[in-house]
C-alpha cells in the first residue's frame, strides 16, 4: 500500500530545495540499507546518487546507528562552549588524518556553513577582502557560499558578496583555454589564475577557493600539477588556499582528504557530506597552525549553536573508526580502478551519445553529448530519459545538466556495482535515441 498520508502532507507542507513546487512529485522513501532505498510501494533502488554524494558509508550502518543511539542517551547535546570527550575525539581524528600540519577543526552544520567560516577566517586572518573563486563550482546555498559559486544557481542570489572574483578552471573537455592536452590545460590554466591574481592586485586576495576535484558542476578531477601550481600562487603572494571538500572528502577519492592525491598541503579544508555521510547534520574547516593563530588572543567573529553537535562528532568518530576496521579506502580505490573505470570505458567506446567519462574512486561523471564532434551537450530530454529508464530498472541515479555521475556508496561491492552499470549501459539507449 502506497503512503498517500506522507505523499498529501509533503505537497501540502514541506517546501522542497531548488524545485518549482507545483512541478514535483518526491517519492517516499521508508527504509534503507547498504547500497539499497525502498519505497513506500516496496520497491528497492540501488543507490548510486548516495542521496546527495553524502551517504559514503551506506544506509544505515548498525554501527553508527549504535554510536548515535549511545551519545543519544548519554547527552544528547551541550552548547559549543563546553569541551565534550566525542567533539574532542572528532576534532582530533580529522586532524590526525588532515594533510600536512593542519590541526584545528571548526564544526559547522554542513558545508555551506563550513565554507562561510573559511572565507571569514582567510579574511580576518590576512586583512584582506577578495576571494577567487572559480566558474562552474558549487559551494553551497547560504549568502557567501552562494556568492563564490560559478554555476547558474547563483544568479538568482545576485548582487552577491562584494570582493568575489571568478576564474576559470582546467577542464580539458570543453577547454576555456583552447588546450589539446592535460599539461597545456594545467600550464594554460595556472597562467589565466596568475594573470587574475595579478590584475586584482594580490595584495587585496585573501582566498583563492577551488573545490579538490570539481563535483556536482561535472566530477572534474584537476589536472596533475594544477593544485602544486595554485599552492605555489598562494605562496608567493600570501593568499589562502582554500579546498572545498565537502564532496570529494572522506573518501569519495579513495583518501581521506581528495587532495592527498595530489600530496598539496592548502591551509583551509573545508568538509561535510562523508565526514559522518550526514548520518547527523556535520561539517567543518580543517585549519592551519598558522591561522588558527591568528585567533589566540583575539576572538573568533563567528560561531554556530550546533558547533560540534554530540551526537554528530559521535558519528563522525564511528565513521572514521568503520572506514579504518573495514578497509573502505582502499576497497574505493580498488573498486573505482577494477570495475567502474573499465565499465565505464566499455560504455564509452558503445554508446554514440557519450562524450566523456573521468572520475576516480566512486566519483565519476559520463558526459553526454548530441555530436561527438562538436561535443553540444545533449539536451535536458534525453538525460531525463536516462534517469526514468534507470530508475524503472531498480537504479536510483544522480543526473545533472548533461550528465550522469556515479556515485554509489563507498562500501558498494563490486557486485552491486557491476550490476547498476550494466543498467546504467541499457539506460543509455534511450540517450543514444538523441544523437544527432
Ligand atoms: N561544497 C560542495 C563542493 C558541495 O558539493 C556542497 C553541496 O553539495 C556544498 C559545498 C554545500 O554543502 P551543504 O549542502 O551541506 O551546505
Amino acid at each position: 500500500m502506497t503512503d498517500e498520508q506522507t505523499r498529501r502532507d509533503d505537497r501540502a507542507h514541506v517546501f522542497h530545495s531548488w524545485s518549482a513546487q507545483a512541478q514535483i512529485d518526491p517519492p517516499v522513501i521508508v527504509e534503507a540499507s547498504g547500497s539499497h532505498v525502498t519505497d513506500d510501494t516496496g520497491r528497492r533502488y540501488l543507490d548510486f546518487s548516495s542521496q546527495l554524494v553524502n551517504v559514503n558509508i551506506g544506509h544505515q550502518h548498525p554501527r553508527m546507528i549504535a554510536a548515535i543511539q549511545e551519545q543519544a542517551a548519554r547527552l544528547a547535546t551541550i552548547a559549543p562552549a563546553a569541551a565534550n570527550d566525542k567533539r574532542s575525539q572528532a576534532a582530533r581524528m580529522i586532524a590526525e588524518r588532515a594533510p600536512g600540519d593542519l590541526s584545528k577543526v571548526f564544526f559547522t552544520n554542513g558545508g555551506a556553513e563550513a565554507n562561510e567560516n573559511a572565507l571569514r577566517m582567510a579574511r580576518v586572518h590576512t586583512g584582506r577582502h577578495k576571494i577567487l573563486a572559480a566558474y562552474r563550482s558549487y559551494h553551497g546555498a547560504t549568502a557567501g557560499a552562494i556568492a563564490l559559486t560559478g554555476e547558474p544557481r547563483r544568479w538568482a542570489s545576485e548582487p552577491g558578496m562584494p570582493g568575489v572574483v571568478r576564474f576559470w578552471g582546467p577542464y580539458l573537455y570543453r577547454s576555456s583555454f583552447h588546450a589539446e592536452t592535460e599539461e597545456q590545460e594545467c600550464e594554460r590554466a595556472l597562467a589565466h589564475l596568475r594573470d587574475t591574481v595579478a590584475a586584482e592586485g594580490p595584495e587585496h586576495v585573501a582566498a583563492i577557493v577551488l573545490e579538490t576535484v570539481v563535483g556536482t558542476n561535472g566530477v572534474i578531477p584537476p589536472p596533475d600539477g594544477y593544485l602544486a601550481g595554485v599552492r605555489e600562487i598562494c605562496d608567493e603572494h600570501g593568499i589562502v588556499m582554500i579546498a572545498d571538500e565537502v564532496m570529494a572528502g572522506f573518501g569519495r577519492c579513495g583518501e581521506w582528504f581528495a587532495i592527498d592525491r595530489w600530496g598539496v598541503v592548502p591551509d583551509l579544508i573545508s568538509f561535510a557530506k562523508g565526514v559522518n555521510s550526514g548520518y547527523v547534520p556535520l561539517g567543518g574547516v580543517v585549519i592551519s597552525p598558522e591561522i588558527a593563530a591568528t585567533f589566540d588572543d583575539r576572538p573568533y567573529p563567528g560561531g554556530l549553536t550546533y558547533s560540534g553537535h554530540p551526537l554528530a562528532c559521535a558519528s563522525a568518530v564511528a565513521s572514521m573508526e568503520i572506514f579504518e576496521d573495514e578497509g573502505i579506502l582502499e576497497h574505493v580505490r580498488t573498486l573505482g580502478a577494477e570495475t567502474i573505470e573499465p565499465a565505464l570505458e566499455k560504455i564509452a567506446a558503445k554508446h554514440p551519445s557519450v562524450g566523456e567519462v573521468r572520475g576516480l574512486g566512486v566519483f565519476w561523471a559520463i558526459e553526454l553529448v548530441a555530436d561527438r564532434q562538436t561535443r553540444e551537450p545533449i539536451p535536458a530530454a534525453a538525460v531525463g530519459a536516462v534517469a526514468a529508464a534507470c530508475k524503472e530498472r531498480g537504479l536510483w541515479p544522480f543526473v545533472a545538466a548533461n550528465r550522469v555521475h556515479v556515485v554509489p556508496p563507498c562500501t558498494t561491492t563490486a557486485a552491486e556495482a557491476e550490476e547498476g552499470l550494466a543498467i546504467l549501459d541499457e539506460a543509455l539507449a534511450a540517450a543514444d535515441a538523441h544523437v544527432t
